[in-house]
């Protein structure tokens, strides 16, 4: 048994981090300042022995003995992430350099969840590893993608200057079950509208792209990584490379729950990346990890857990 430290264990991801941790025998400590994240996400949990919940901010310093310490700690919406921009990148600098410290001082290994936006609005494409990224350094999206940029910085001067074990893992557009439905994000913006009979709201013309992974096929990658030797230190991209414009997943998710909402276009978002496509193959080489769910079939078990969100609560 492994004593495994999650921050931003209440939020979409870290939840279901959590849940997996502890299913596979593990002992977790999840550690969150609920910014984004909810107990109810990990209510079902806390009957678990094994299981230990921490309000605390990354910010400040933390010290626990670990033998692994996942950091997803950062709020990773655009809207909640511009909300309070300063607090963002104190998170992805400051945050990181205390897990970062605390993981020298009790040798843990450490697994820092990085993101595509490292590759900003990119010019190369799909895109792999190799690639420096086109981002912004003084735009609205910048306390994200440059925090998170810098906290990958810190990773490999931790790594060069003090050994530590050290585990980057580049994450592309992820959704499922557990989604906040105020998150702001395209899927659960979408699905929440779709269900409701609202309006779609395309940002833009709808011809940019993403690449939209299932949680479940995430939470095995982390782990996969999280499990391969010291040797092993990334920067590795996780996603699913299956690329749609985004007015074909807005078309897709009206098919899906058969809705009468309209398409409206809305003006586009400062710096919205126009393209992203993972390159998986390190991925598949080094972890022997490929996504295995199809975009229709997770959207489905994401619009159930929606379903049950919005009309139980309207009940209520
Ligand atoms: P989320 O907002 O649901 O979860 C983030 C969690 O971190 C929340 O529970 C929040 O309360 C907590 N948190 C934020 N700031 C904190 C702080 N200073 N101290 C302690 N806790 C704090 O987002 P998510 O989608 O689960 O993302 C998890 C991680 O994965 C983030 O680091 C994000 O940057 C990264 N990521 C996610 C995606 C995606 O598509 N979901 C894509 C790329 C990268
Ligand atoms: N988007 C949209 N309508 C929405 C929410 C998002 O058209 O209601 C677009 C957004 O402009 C971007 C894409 O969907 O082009 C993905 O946005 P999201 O915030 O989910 O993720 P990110 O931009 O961080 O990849």
């Amino acid at each position: 048994m492994k004593k495994i430290l999650v921050t931003g264990g209440a939020g979409f991801l870290g939840s279901h981090l959590c849940e997996k941790l502890l299913n596979e025998g593990n002992e977790v400590i999840c550690l969150d300042n609920y910014f984004t994240g909810r107990k109810s996400n990990i209510i079902h949990l806390v009957d678990n022995h094994y299981f230990e919940l921490i309000r605390h901010d990354i910010a400040s310093p933390f010290f626990i003995e670990v033998d692994e310490i996942y950091n997803l700690a950062c709020p990773a919406s655009p809207i909640h992430y511009q909300y309070n921009p300063i607090k963002t990148i104190k998170t992805s600098v400051m945050g990181v350099i205390n897990m970062l410290g605390l993981a020298k001082r009790i040798k843990a290994k450490i697994l820092q969840a990085s993101t595509s936006e490292v590759y900003g609005d990119p010019v190369v494409h799909p895109q792999s590893e190799e690639y420096w990224g086109n981002v912004n350094p003084i735009g609205i999206r910048s306390c994200y993608d440059e925090g998170k940029r810098c906290a990958e910085t810190l990773c490999f001067d931790y790594h060069r200057q003090n050994n530590v074990r050290i585990k980057v893992i580049r994450i592309f557009n992820t959704y499922g079950p557990r989604m906040h439905p105020n998150d702001g994000r395209v899927i659960s913006n979408f699905i929440v509208q779709a269900l409701k009979g609202e309006d779609i709201t395309i940002y833009g013309s709808g011809e940019q792209t993403r690449s939209f992974c299932y949680v479940d096929d995430m939470i095995d990658g982390l782990i996969a990584m999280m499990n391969t030797t010291d040797d092993i230190i990334g920067p590795i991209n996780i996603g699913n490379p299956d690329e749609f414009t985004i007015k074909q997943l807005a078309e897709i998710i009206i098919e899906l729950t058969n809705s009468k909402s309209k398409i409206i276009h809305l003006p586009s978002v400062e710096d919205d990346p126009m393209q992203r496509q993972p390159v998986i193959d390190k991925a598949k080489e080094i972890l022997h990890w490929q996504p295995t769910t199809q975009l229709k079939d997770g959207l489905q078990k994401t619009i159930s857990y929606f379903e049950n969100e919005i009309f139980s609560k309207i009940k209520k």
